[in-house]
């Protein structure tokens, strides 16, 4: 095998996989190389599903901090991908559910939702409990809380896309060495030697998008991170309530509490999860197993009782996944601070796989143009504070 690359991507995950597709569609010589065979269960990307929102409610309040907000232009786009990826492949990989987000009517977060929508043409329908109890029978949403349903957003096939970006990458001349972890990164001054326990491979650059593990490969480029595990339960469900062509995904925001569900697809289950919590845990240890802590099942017992139609005694399956966690909150997108022919993407969080598809396709022209886009000027690694404002670890 040739063990030259103009690019290396190391972590061949979510964003990761997107960038050696866009990277072997425009003729680079790619190596990606990933731990386990992706899509694989031990990073953040797999369970079958992922919400794709695009109005976000946490910018701030004037229609000119609404613009310069650069999560919502890069949903748009990177759904704009996935519908491209999809029409690429055989097996559908986004689902036009819609999005309905749920928190109490004077939720600052959901005005701000509404004021973004509004603001980017994102069609919403606004609704009051009543109005989501009876058009979504399988739900009950408590007087005093309303619903804004993104009718464009939806529900993302995870693995499939992971999936359908590894077999076009491999059919455009991309290299896929799985099962393979980095062990060393050496960086000099013309291009990159990375280090496996079977081989040494140069390039003229490297992207590392590992992951919760991108702060132990890129050493020295000041990234920390907080690792949280999080759990997740699928329930066998009544199909003619949640399935996927007639019931939303959804993000219920009870204040001091946040779930998220996703609509059953193909008959596999209803997907509940917490957004919010979770335990930190030590990245180079293993992650401890569902049902290793009691919360692990009684929270989302008790949220099902009191808001689905779903005995908490149909769990079909519990499992769990990392957020990778910036101290700010926002990702990491950028050229490392000294190397320009290094790039980073990393601290996804827990809603970073919507943009997997546009992050992809940014890091691979940032890798042949040198040049990074404006949009992502939020994501450097020099920005004020990302290093002080560490809270844990
Ligand atoms: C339970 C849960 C629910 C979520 N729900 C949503 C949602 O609804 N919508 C949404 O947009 N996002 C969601 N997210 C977040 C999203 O899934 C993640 O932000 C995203 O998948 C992170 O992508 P990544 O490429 O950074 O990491 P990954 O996809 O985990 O890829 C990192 C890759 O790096 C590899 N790697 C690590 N170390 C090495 C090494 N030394 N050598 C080689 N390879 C290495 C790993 O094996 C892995 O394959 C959720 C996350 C979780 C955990």
């Amino acid at each position: 095998m040739n063990q030259h690359f103009e690019v290396i991507v190391i972590g061949a995950g979510s964003v990761g996989m997107a960038a050696g597709y866009y990277l072997s569609e425009q003729g680079v010589s790619t190596l990606l190389i990933d731990s386990y065979d992706p899509p694989h269960e031990n990073g953040s990307h797999h369970g079958n599903t992922r919400i794709i929102r695009h109005a976000y409610g946490d910018c701030k309040s004037t229609m000119e901090d609404v613009r310069k907000q650069p999560y919502i232009p890069l949903s748009l786009q990177a759904n704009k991908l996935y519908l491209q990826l999809d029409a690429r492949v055989e097996t559908q990989l986004f689902y036009p559910s819609g999005l309905l987000d749920i928190a109490r009517a004077d939720s600052s977060r959901l005005a701000g939702v509404i004021q973004t929508a509004n603001a980017f043409d994102i069609p919403i329908e606004v609704l009051t409990a009543d109005e989501i109890n009876h058009r979504w029978p399988g739900l009950q949403v408590p007087e005093g809380y309303i619903g804004v349903l993104e009718l464009r957003s939806g529900t993302l096939m995870c693995d499939d896309i992971i999936r359908a970006y590894r077999d076009l990458a491999i059919t455009q001349g991309a290299v896929l060495q799985g099962n393979t972890p980095v062990r060393d990164i050496q960086i000099h001054s013309d291009g990159v030697t990375v280090t496996t326990d079977e081989a040494t491979y140069t390039a003229d650059k490297v992207i590392v998008c590992a992951g919760g593990w991108t702060e132990k490969l890129v050493r020295d480029a000041g990234i920390r991170f907080q690792h949280i595990r999080k759990t997740v339960a699928l329930f066998a469900a009544d199909e003619a309530l949640y399935d996927v062509h007639h019931f939303p995904a959804f993000f219920f925001d009870l204040g001091a509490e946040q779930y998220y569900s996703l609509p059953s697809v193909n008959g596999m289950g209803l997907k509940v999860g917490r957004h919010d919590a979770g335990q930190e845990f030590d990245i180079t240890a293993p992650l401890p197993p569902f049902g290793s802590y009691p919360e692990d099942m009684g929270e989302i017992g008790q949220f099902m009782a009191a808001h689905m139609r779903v005995p908490a005694s149909q769990l079909i399956k519990g499992g769990t996944c990392q957020y990778t966690m910036t101290a700010d909150e926002d990702f990491i997108v950028d050229f490392h601070p000294e190397h320009r022919h290094v790039m980073v993407a990393a601290g996804l969080a827990g809603h970073g796989f919507k943009f997997a598809s546009v992050l992809g396709q940014k890091l691979g022209q940032m890798a042949v143009t040198g040049e990074r886009d404006e949009e992502l000027a939020i994501f450097s690694i020099g920005r004020p504070g990302l290093q002080d404002k560490v809270r844990l670890g």
